[in-house]
């Protein structure tokens, strides 16, 4: 039997959320979180739909964790759109929306963190030390509040998902975790709710991620393994980018994040770029298997 659609909810206390959670599961109902920072465009919309097909109660949490973000970075002006948020959502079947505060979701002498040793620490985790461990704290406190079956993430934050992935596992906390494609605009910049930063002459120049990762893509097609010459490829149209500035281009084995010299196995090419003090990321998997 289908179970009747719930009214939808809006949650704010930890507390309340944790009690909900606990009385739809001793209900035998499936629940399904996607977690975010809210000002949601349609990459989230992608991830709410895959959860909404997936589960009998779709969480959705709009949360800017605070300590993801390091000193001097974006968080006092992170975009946000709360009410908007909320539209958006129910006109994708959530049922619930969690949306704390930090002072609740970060009570005074809170000590405890959580550590995902080495997949911290290239790529974004050296340009940003301590952000995957802000990450892995809120999602361990997320999935605790909302006692989820399927949590559902986006490879867009390639890094991020390999470190839930092994996360979840390592200290066995039972939630299935879906990866989903990363959404672009119809010129291939990747959704971000950062992208709202770029100036119109930024916004123009930003496709040089994509170009690049393109560029690296038909170089392994027409061959090419090695590593240096295909991050020279995927390096081009970002250095011919005025506005842009690399923060890091790299390619690592893509369940590992170790460094590598050939692509011999799926390997994830991975890239930041400011844009004045705006910094994108993109990435994709390249995979040697024959095209069928
Ligand atoms: P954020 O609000 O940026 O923390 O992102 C919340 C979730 O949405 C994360 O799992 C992201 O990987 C995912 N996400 C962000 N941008 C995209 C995109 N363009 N396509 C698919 N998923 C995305």
């Amino acid at each position: 039997m289908v179970p009747a659609r719930l009214p939808f909810e809006l949650i704010r206390s930890p507390a309340a959320m944790r009690a909900r959670a606990e009385d739809l599961r001793r209900d035998g109902l499936r629940i399904c979180v996607v977690p975010t920072m809210g000002y949601l465009h349609e990459g989230h919309l992608s991830l709410l739909r895959a959860g909404r097909a997936r589960s009998d109660v779709l969480v959705l949490t709009l949360f800017v964790n605070p300590t993801q973000f390091g000193p001097g970075e974006d968080l006092s002006t992170y975009p946000r759109d709360e009410a908007g948020d909320l539209a958006k959502a129910r006109s994708c079947g959530v049922d619930i929306a969690f949306c704390p505060t930090p002072e609740a979701m970060y009570a005074p002498g809170h000590k405890s963190y959580v550590q995902v040793e080495d997949l911290d620490q290239p790529l974004c985790g050296a340009s940003r030390p301590g952000h995957f461990r802000g990450v892995a704290t809120v999602v361990t406190k997320l999935f605790n509040l909302t006692r989820p079956h399927l949590a559902v993430f986006g490879q867009k934050d390639f890094q991020q998902l390999a470190l839930i992935r092994r996360m979840t596992e390592d200290l066995d906390i039972g939630v299935e975790i879906l990866g989903m494609p990363t959404v672009r605009e119809p010129d291939g910049l990747a959704m971000s709710s950062r992208n709202a930063y770029l100036s119109a002459e930024d916004r123009a120049q930003a496709t040089c991620l994509s170009r690049g990762l393109a560029a690296a893509e038909r170089a392994l097609q027409s061959g090419e393994r090695a590593t240096e010459a295909l991050l020279a490829a995927a390096r081009a149209p970002i250095e011919a980018a005025a506005g842009a500035r690399i923060d890091y281009v790299e390619l690592r084995d893509a369940a590992t994040l170790e460094s590598i010299e050939r692509v011999d196995a799926p390997a994830v090419l991975a890239m930041a770029v400011f844009f004045g003090k705006t910094r994108l990321i993109d990435n994709t998997v390249l995979d040697l298997a024959p095209v069928a």
